[in-house]
């Protein structure tokens, strides 16, 4: 799916509609002993019981993006979701 680099939205920071760069948000690399990860760790061991089950298939169908949008009147950025799941990957004309 493909989106425009620039769309005329609302900035929160000045209160006005005006025109905004597009990127997409990547998540970026999860640390290692994140708080999830560590009981992940754990629970594959055999210690505590297991907060979602490890082995369940993922069966919701895409994905949702975050989307980055920089002001161009003030430069700054703020995150605005994506609106629904989708299959494809989202780009950036
Ligand atoms: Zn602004």
């Amino acid at each position: 799916m493909k989106i425009p680099d620039k769309i005329k939205t609302n900035c929160p920071f000045c209160n006005k509609h005006l025109l905004h760069n597009v990127k997409i948000n990547r998540k970026g690399k999860e640390s290692s002993m994140s708080k999830g990860r560590r009981k992940y760790i754990e629970v594959k061991k055999g210690y505590g019981g297991s907060p979602r089950c490890p082995k369940k298939p993922n069966f919701k169908i895409g994905k949702r993006t975050l989307l980055l949008l920089e002001c161009t009147g003030c430069k700054k950025k703020h995150q605005r979701l994506f609106s629904s799941r989708t299959k494809k990957t989202v780009e950036v004309k």
